[in-house]
């Protein structure tokens, strides 16, 4: 390439990435609103729940106050809990009473009621600026809680809370209701090549 083709094509860089600046800038500028999100994080793919936990140490970090609602994995180990309930991260999980494995249905929706009623309360206190409702969908899935009433709370929440949730399959009415909306897709996970679920990254 001679010096003159070579100056053409970083001018013409430096150009197209002005433009696009400009256009970024502008987006931003235009961005002004500031409220309490709802955010979805969904699909089949590695990578929720860790998702959800990443936003709480990060509003944690802060010095927001945080809450993480954990629905099914109660009994689990589970690394995040040891971090951020440290960090004053208030935790409730449906832990024992919730029988999964022994599909005792009707207890499972009792358990899945009593956390349900502390996750309306938590929608109500305006001192928790951020709370993850991890893997609730499946309550949804399942109909082991009202849907029309988990819209109804997340609605009527403090204007600047923010809510994330977690788990596959997520109700297409909360996903409408949402602001911010992933689908985590699957391309390959461990676990399929027989690698068993690993401390630390798994749980
Ligand atoms: P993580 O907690 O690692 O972010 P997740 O919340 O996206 O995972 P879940 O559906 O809640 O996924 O499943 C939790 C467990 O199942 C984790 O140990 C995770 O590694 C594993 N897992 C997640 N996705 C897959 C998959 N596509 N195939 C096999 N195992 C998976
Ligand atoms: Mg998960």
């Amino acid at each position: 390439m001679t010096d003159e083709t070579s100056d053409t094509k970083s001018a013409q860089h430096k150009k197209r990435m002005q433009g696009i600046k400009e256009k970024v800038d502008q987006r931003i500028e235009n961005a002004q609103e500031e409220r309490g999100l709802i955010i979805v994080i969904t699909g089949n793919g590695k990578g929720k729940s860790t998702s959800g936990f990443g936003t709480i140490a990060r509003a944690v970090g802060h010095g927001l106050n945080a809450a993480v609602v954990q629905y099914i994995k109660g009994t689990w180990a589970c690394g995040e809990r040891n971090l951020l309930e440290n960090a004053g991260v208030r935790f409730e999980v449906m832990g024992t009473g919730f029988t999964w494995n022994t599909q005792d249905k009707e207890q499972d929706i009792a358990a899945a009621q009593k956390v349900w009623q502390r996750s309306k309360e938590l929608l109500k206190d305006n001192s928790i600026d951020v709370i993850l409702f991890d893997e609730l969908t499946y309550m949804l899935s399942y109909k082991y809680i009202d849907l029309d009433e988990v819209i109804e709370a997340l609605k009527n929440r403090p204007v600047n809370q923010h809510v994330i949730i977690t788990g596959r399959g997520c109700h297409r009415s909360i996903i409408e209701l949402a602001d911010t909306v992933s689908e985590v897709q699957s391309i390959k996970h461990a676990f399929n090549d027989g690698v068993k679920a690993q401390k630390g990254i798994d749980w």
